[in-house]
Order: C-alpha cells, then sequence, then structure tokens
C-alpha cells in the first residue's frame, strides 16, 4: 500500500505552483518569470553570473550526482534548504492538526518537536537513559504509536548523543508501521558511522524515508542543502508542496562543487579520516580530565560529555574563546555539554582548556575511575578495526544487524 494513503487527505492531490520554472520550456528570451533581464554580473558587480534568474526548482545536475552518491534512483531525491526544510515538509504533508500525532525518541534533534508543534500535531517521545548509553528498545517505540501516528523518527547516529541505531531494528520498525506510518530515519552524521544507510530498504518498504545532508561532512551548512530519500510518490509530494524555488543557485553551485568528482570526493575523505581520529582523540583525552564524569561513545562528529560542573565547564570554555553546546538544562542530560569535533587545532585549545588545575575531590576521583576505561574504548574501538575509514559512496548492502552495525552505541 503506498504512504500516500496516510497524506493528509486534502494534500494527496495536491497541485504544485505552476512557477514559469516548472513549466520545462526553453527559449532564448525568457519573458515569463518577471525577472531583471540585466545581469548584475554583467554590470560587473561581484556576483555570480546569472542571478537575476530564478533557479530550477530541481537542478537535473546536482540531482543526478547526489542520487549517484547516495546510490539511489533520482526520482527517488528531493533536495530541499537543509535537511530541515525536508523535516518540516513531512510533518506538513502527513499530519493534520489537532489530531495526528509523531513519535521520536528522546533525546533527540530539536527540530522534530519544534515542527510538530508548528504543525499542531501531537509529540511523542521515549526517553533514553543516559545510565543506558541511550539504548532503545523498538517495541517501547511501537508502543507509542496508534492509529494516527503519521510519523516515526529515528536519528541516528543520534543528535545529540552520538547513539548508532542502525541495525535490523530499523527494517523490523519499518515493517511493523507498514501502511500506518512513514519510518524517517535521519541519517545527517552518517558518514562518521561506517555504516550502510537505510536507503537500500526503500526497495522492500513504501513506508522509509531517509534524510541526508551536505551541512555536515561535505562542510556546506552555508549553502543549506539537504536530501530527502523514498518512494518516488513521496518525493513528488513533497515536491509539490515545496516552496517553488528551494534552491538558490550560489547553493546549488556550492553542492555541485562538493560532489562534482573524485578530487572533491576524496578530499572529504580525508576529513572524515581526520575526523574519526581526532574524535577517539579528543573523547579520550575528555575522559580523562577532572573536569568531565563521562564521555559517551559517538558515531558521529560530536561527543556528548557530562561535567562534574556543567555551568563551570561552558564559562571556562567560553572564557578560552570555544563555544560548546549546552544541554545540562534538558531532562536526562544533567550536566552535559555537547561538543562538537573540530580541526586538530580547535581540539587542542579544547582539551587545553579543560585541564583542570584544581585538585580532584576523593568522590569525584571515585567516579572517574570508571570513566578512563569507558573513554578509552572510543581509540581502542578505532585502533584495532581493520577496516578503513567509511566510504563516502555508501553501499546499497544495508548491514541488518550484522557486521559493524550490530554494534548499537559503537
Ligand atoms: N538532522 C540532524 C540530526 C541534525 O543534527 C541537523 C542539524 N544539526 C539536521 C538534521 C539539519 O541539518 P541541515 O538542515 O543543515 O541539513
Amino acid at each position: 500500500m503506498s504512504m500516500l494513503c496516510r497524506v493528509r487527505p486534502e494534500l494527496a492531490a495536491f497541485r504544485a505552483y505552476a512557477s514559469a520554472r516548472r513549466s520545462g520550456f526553453e527559449a532564448r528570451i525568457r519573458l515569463d518569470a518577471n525577472e531583471c533581464p540585466w545581469d548584475r554580473h554583467e554590470d560587473g558587480d561581484d556576483i555570480d553570473a546569472g542571478l537575476n534568474r530564478y533557479p530550477s526548482p530541481q537542478p537535473q545536475d546536482l540531482r543526478a550526482r547526489l542520487a549517484k552518491l547516495y546510490d539511489v534512483d533520482p526520482r527517488r531525491l528531493w533536495l530541499g534548504r537543509g535537511s530541515d526544510e525536508a523535516i518540516d515538509l513531512l510533518l506538513r504533508a502527513f499530519c493534520r492538526a489537532g489530531r495526528d500525532n509523531v513519535v521520536a525518541l528522546d533525546p533527540t534533534f530539536g527540530m522534530y518537536r519544534i515542527g510538530a508543534q508548528l504543525q499542531g500535531a501531537e509529540y511523542r517521545a521515549l526517553a533514553l537513559s543516559a545510565d543506558d548509553d541511550f539504548a532503545f528498545d523498538a517495541d517501547r517505540l511501537l508502543a507509542l504509536t496508534d492509529a494516527d501516528t503519521k510519523l516515526v523518527i529515528v536519528c541516528s547516529p543520534n543528535n545529540p548523543t552520538g547513539a548508532l541505531y542502525h541495525d535490523a531494528r530499523i527494517e523490523q520498525l519499518a515493517a511493523q508501521l507498514a501502511g500506518r506510518a512513514l519510518l524517517v530515519v535521519d541519517e545527517a552524521y552518517i558518514e562518521f558511522a561506517g555504516v550502510a544507510s537505510a536507503t537500500a530498504l526503500i526497495d522492500r518498504h513504501d513506508n522509509i524515508a531517509v534524510l541526508r545532508t551536505l551541512s555536515k561532512v561535505h562542510a556546506l551548512a552555508g549553502a543549506r542543502v539537504g536530501a530527502l530519500i523514498a518512494r518516488e510518490e513521496i518525493a513528488d509530494l513533497i515536491g509539490r508542496i515545496s516552496a517553488p524555488y528551494p534552491l538558490p543557485s550560489p547553493s546549488v553551485r556550492a553542492a555541485l562543487g562538493a560532489v562534482l568528482d573524485e578530487v572533491a570526493l576524496a578530499r572529504t575523505q580525508k576529513r572524515i579520516a581526520t575526523l574519526l581520529i581526532e574524535r577517539a582523540r579528543v573523547a579520550d583525552a575528555l575522559a580523562a580530565s577532572l573536569l568531565v564524569r563521562k564521555v559517551w561513545p559517538s558515531a558521529g562528529n560530536f561527543l556528548l560529555v557530562r561535567f562534574a560542573d556543567a555551568r563551570d565547564a561552558f564559562a571556562r570554555l567560553l572564557d578560552a574563546g570555544i563555544l560548546v553546546r549546552d544541554f545540562s538544562a534538558q531532562s536526562g542530560l544533567t550536566g552535559c555539554l555537547r561538543i562538537t569535533v573540530g580541526r586538530p587545532d580547535e581540539n587542542d585549545a579544547l582539551l587545553d582548556a579543560c585541564a583542570a588545575p584544581s585538585p580532584p575531590t576523593a568522590s569525584s576521583l571515585g567516579e572517574r575511575a570508571g570513566v578512563r576505561g569507558r573513554g578509552s574504548n572510543e581509540s581502542q574501538r578505532l585502533a584495532h578495526s581493520e577496516s578503513p575509514p567509511p566510504r563516502l559512496a555508501l553501499s546499497t548492502g544495508f548491514a541488518g544487524g550484522e557486521g559493524k552495525a550490530a554494534e548499537p552505541n559503537p
């Protein structure tokens, strides 16, 4: 059964705004879009050529390249202003205000809740325990769903915890939600995890949507380019309800450059390798810091760290010119800061700032004894891993709970 039957009924046959660029006609003289006929670039302004014209709603060249990179049929790809826009449009497409609900994990990426609130959809969250390294039980997640659940969102690697959930649970969840709800797998950080994308499951399950982004590993957060990958009817629907021109031309150009050829992709690959080494180094060093109580294993480009005094740590880092994200006020994340893995010199500065000057108390020493062992797992895992850093062109073979993917929280 197509998931279109779960879309808001009034949108199932929604007709997109017939923008000028959607018509598909090409002509030498374009007088169809009320644009300015003069190009500022030709005036000598320091501006890209062609910005006087509206962009293509879904530029074919970028779509083709990203489809190749993600190893999917281009018809299953919709490109928008970051994966944020895809999240927003999925909520708008599926959820009837005041009636439908969305199910997700807690903690997880905050925009799911915000988007649900904006749409008037109820947001139901399965609380995960920090003591349990944020493990999640698919049955408990399913128990939160009912006849009005439209989206179930699993972020893996999860932000802000770094936990990885790419294993057999994803396919099981999709099967159990068949015909009822769309399983959205947010893979914003998957390139740092070394596992296969859930996109390969879309052939078998029409209710999976995968989110990818150029904001992280491709170093283009400022360009705002993200992708939704789903069955063609869903990708098409999202395209119909989106703004007429979601992708600004300069962003499209930047994105094309980032995924242009093997040289650009090899540079990205090298950055991943460096970041993975740095992630292990920073995790180990932080775990040994007197200020730190716990560093969670992370499959992303960030670390969730519990400090003995998060407020003090945040201020200390800010004094050193380093901004991190404070999650300490969030339930279940007391004392926690999320620290993005930076360049080696930036990480050095972070670690310098975390070298505590004051002597440890007896109780904090006791707590830290356990932490040291946990932290060093990260570098042991990487050092002992015989596999090379994850390849950018992720294979279609979904691990399905075997091999590397079976490790729930690396
Ligand atoms: N998903 C997750 C899990 C994220 O952490 C973020 C950004 N922090 C996004 C999606 C949005 O990314 P973007 O809109 O830049 O693609």
